[in-house]
């Protein structure tokens, strides 16, 4: 297999009016430099529009530019896993295909792993998103710093480098529902992250739906930690602890007072409080579950059609 120095990794997915610009800005910013060999790995998310007649152009000119075409839609981390799998650069470059990214600072993104770091992140100050997906990147974050112990001042965006090294420790992930943040922050300490000013969406709304952000976030807490688990094991107990007092204070009541009635509506309230968290326990085990039989199962990441100028 022949190394090249630089792998870019696209999931592509509705953005046949965009792709095209994104790919000739990464080789115009390469020929600054013509030292470098490249190669830019497109995947095709099953998109519905015309993306992947536009990369297939594309390919018949370039002959580093490879696509992988995939039989469903599996997500954007899906997208991203089937790229690395294929990559065969001593670093490996993750971008959208929507234009968003900088790609002016590549070589600023490049720079830390040149100095010690494994993987380097853009961080953009400000999101250029939709309120709902600014409250959802909010949430992802929370979740990412309590669950997957993130620095809280790391940003975790969609424009990043890493070194080969981590790219084939992210591979060793063979589960479904692989989730690129985490297995970034399991896989080093040394993440940097490069200021710079994320691009507008020229065309086109985001591919990520609430439906698909909601399942993404879910996954991102159960699949890489259990302390939800824990969660729920300390505030079971620290429910029933509060029913047993107030067992005791019922009982207790009673046998000063024989006049007063044992208050059958606070028993409703209780019963139906501790019935509630039974129940979310419950979903949230169940959930877990779910997930482990899924990858006994053997379920893919992703299932590729075809490939297009790759050699192996
Ligand atoms: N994407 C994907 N599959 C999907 C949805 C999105 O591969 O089902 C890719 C898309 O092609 C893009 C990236 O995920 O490269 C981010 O998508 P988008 O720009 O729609 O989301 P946002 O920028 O709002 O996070
Ligand atoms: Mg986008």
């Amino acid at each position: 297999m022949e190394k090249v120095d630089f792998s870019f990794v696209i999931p592509c997915y509705c953005s046949d009016a965009l792709v095209g610009d994104v790919l000739n800005e990464i080789t115009a910013v390469l020929r600054e430099k013509n030292e470098y060999q490249y190669e830019i790995i497109a995947v095709n998310d099953a998109s519905p529009d015309q993306v992947l007649d536009v990369l297939k152009e594309r390919a018949k000119i370039n002959k580093n530019i490879k696509i992988l075409d995939l039989a469903k839609n599996c997500g954007k981390h899906a997208a991203l896993m089937a790229g690395y799998r294929y990559s065969r650069g001593d670093i490996i470059i993750s971008l959208d295909d929507d234009g968003q990214c900088p790609l002016e600072h590549l070589w600023d993104l490049i720079e830390p792993l040149e100095n010690g770091y494994d993987i380097s992140i853009a961080k953009y100050p400000v999101k250029k998103q939709s309120a709902f997906k600014n409250f959802g990147s909010h949430m992802n974050n929370l979740m990412a710093c309590a669950l997957l112990k993130k620095p809280k001042d790391l940003q975790i965006s969609n424009f990043s480098a890493m070194k080969r090294f981590i790219c084939l420790e992210i591979l060793n992930y063979q589960n479904p529902y692989p989730y690129i943040d985490g297995l970034f922050l399991r896989s080093t300490g040394k993440i940097a992250n490069v200021l710079m000013e994320e691009r507008e969406r020229a065309v086109g709304t985001s591919g990520y739906t609430f439906w698909k952000s909601l399942s993404l976030w879910l996954n991102g807490f159960t699949a890489f930690s259990v302390r939800p688990l824990r969660v729920a094991t300390a505030l079971g107990g620290i429910i029933s602890a509060f029913g047993f007092l107030f067992g005791i204070w019922v009982v207790v009541s009673k046998l000063l007072h024989p006049e007063i009635m044992a208050g059958y509506s606070s028993l409703m309230a209780v019963l139906l409080f501790v019935g509630g968290m039974i129940m979310i326990l419950l979903g949230l085990i169940g959930e877990y579950i779910g997930r482990i039989y899924i990858c006994l199962n053997n379920s893919p990441q992703y299932v590729i059609r075809e490939r297009t100028n790759f050699d192996l």
